[in-house]
């Protein structure tokens, strides 16, 4: 080994749970090193997950704009033609600014950066495998090793022609036909990248409807706007295998004929990742589903080792990794470190955006909450309609007795930005008129969920 060292804290996986911990530990006074098995540092997020493919979305929405949706502005374009190679280099623009923004902070907060895959040794030993082996001894581990794409039996993936989502934020052409499995928070966003860019996009989905999990109303009316853009699902299909034949690919479901395509996403959702992490060096054991078990301060069942992020329970989110990462390490320093759950945002990215926060309607039913439900659509939006984006709707659902929000969900234009005040909201305890009696902008898409407020108590003024 070349180097032997010492830290305080040593974070495992760079990801926006690991660096994050790493920057807020090293405020607190902590020695920290970080081990990273990637070159780029930032993640799964960073590097292959969040960043590349919202700039996919965003640069294929200006494509579609271009070519269907500036006429109804007065403004005329032709010849509007897809530069495939070169939305491809904004997203690797994109990409190489933000992760060496990452590598810059470790720097600036005197974080040291091991480069290589770590594997933990034994308590308070962390070993770096790869070109630049190292030892570490430290006090305590904090494991941010984050997840990789789960996969089905039957379904011969080549990474290529037959590929997760790091493969279709990196096609070479825009597929004549694309298989997406699975109509979750992946399949949607990807196909619609996609879709907008020509290609045929069939969903096959498990369940009998899609985004399993988010509020059904919201999800339903998701369903609606996607399948008029052109994505063609097909719900309750079990796939049972998938294999590439020549230049195609061949996708085969329960009681269904085989579907001939060009390319195949598999997006069924994602894995815990523990490879050869030495886990079993110190004892801990993984549940069923892979995660590593913790405690309410992110202690694994072995003292001085800690866990957050993909790799434990909870929705695979980064900022969720990030809030996980933060309360972890002020745990350290303070004693005291906490997540509120509840006010963790969830959103896609699709056209238009879905984002939700809190309970959904099917979980209040379930826990047997009186609640009211207030909704207002995007339709009676002054700047909506300027926008000419009106699908959609605002709906908060607040505590009948109390009137505290319990949940909002939004499907429209920017829900992923408004849907900030609803989580500001659950987190601070508000109640709908909370929400409803503050002076909201005018015009702006904000006051529909100042109307949608308004709606719990049936006083709604523009519809
Ligand atoms: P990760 O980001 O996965 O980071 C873990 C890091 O650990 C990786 O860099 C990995 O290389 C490294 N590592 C693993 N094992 C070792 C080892 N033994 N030694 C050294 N290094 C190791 N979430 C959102 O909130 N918003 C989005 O818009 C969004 N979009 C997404 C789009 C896609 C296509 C995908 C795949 C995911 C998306 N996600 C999104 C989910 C988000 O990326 C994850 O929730 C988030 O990255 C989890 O952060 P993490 O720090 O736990 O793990
Ligand atoms: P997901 O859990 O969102 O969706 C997986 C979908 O596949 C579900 O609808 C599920 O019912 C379906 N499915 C499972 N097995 C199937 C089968 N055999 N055949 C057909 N359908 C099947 O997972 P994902 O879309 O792969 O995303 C993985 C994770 O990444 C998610 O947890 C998500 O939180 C995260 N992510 C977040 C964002 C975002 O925040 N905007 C974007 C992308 C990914």
């Amino acid at each position: 080994m070349s180097t032997e060292a010492q830290h305080d804290l040593v974070v495992i996986g760079a990801g926006p749970g690991g660096y994050v911990a790493a920057i807020r530990a090293a405020q607190l006074g902590l020695n920290v090193g970080i081990v990273e098995k990637e070159p780029a540092l930032g993640g799964t997020c960073l590097r292959v997950g969040c960043i590349p493919s919202k700039a996919l979305l965003e640069a294929s929405e200006r494509y579609e704009e271009a070519r269907k949706g500036l006429k109804r502005f007065g403004v005329k374009v032709s010849g509007v033609e897809l530069d495939l190679p070169a939305m491809m280099k904004h997203k690797d623009r994109t990409v190489k600014a933000l992760t060496s923004g990452v590598a810059g902070l470790m720097k600036k907060n005197k974080i040291t950066r091991y480069s290589g895959h770590g594997k933990i040794d034994g308590a308070g030993t962390v070993v770096v495998e790869g070109d630049e082996p190292a030892r570490i001894k430290t006090d305590k581990i904090l494991i941010a090793t984050g997840s990789a794409v789960s996969t089905l039996p039957g379904i011969e993936m080549d990474w290529d022609r037959i590929g997760g989502s790091t493969e279709a934020i990196a096609y070479p052409e825009v597929p004549e036909h694309l298989v997406v499995i699975g109509a979750g928070v992946i399949g949607l966003e990807l196909g619609s990248v996609w879709a907008r860019l020509g290609s045929k996009v069939t969903v096959l989905e498990y369940m009998d409807r899609i985004l399993p999990g988010m509020d059904g109303e919201t999800a339903a009316l998701a369903q609606k706007i996607f399948k008029k853009q052109g994505l063609d699902f097909h719900l309750g299909v079990k796939v049972t295998g998938a294999r590439v034949e020549g230049e195609q690919c061949v996708v085969e479901a329960e009681g269904r004929d085989p579907i001939t395509c060009d390319r195949v996403l598999v997006a069924i959702g994602r894995r815990p990742y523990t490879d050869n992490l030495g886990l079993e060096t110190v004892g801990i054991e993984t549940s069923r589903r892979g995660q590593i078990p913790v405690d309410g301060s992110y202690k694994t069942s072995v003292d001085g080792i800690y866990a957050i992020g993909d790799v434990i329970d909870g929705p695979m989110l980064a900022h969720k990794a990030e809030e996980e990462g933060m309360a972890c390490v002020e745990g350290f320093a303070t004693g005291y470190g906490h997540v509120n759950y509840n006010a963790i945002p969830g959103v896609v990215y699709t056209h238009p955006e879905i984002a939700s926060v809190g309970k959904t309607e099917e979980e209040l039913m379930e826990a047997g909450v009186d609640y009211k439900v207030g909704k207002f659509p995007f339709m009676a939006n002054g700047r909506a309609k300027a926008l000419a984006q009106t699908d959609g709707q605002v709906k908060i659902l607040a505590h009948a007795g109390t009137d505290r929000v319990l949940g909002a969900h939004i499907i429209g234009p920017r829900a992923g930005d408004l849907i900030a005040e609803a989580a500001v909201a659950i987190e601070y305890g508000a109640s709908s008129e909370d929400i409803a009696r503050a002076s909201h902008a005018h015009p702006t898409l904000a006051e529909v969920i100042k109307e949608a407020a308004l709606g719990v108590e049936g006083r709604s003024l523009n519809i």
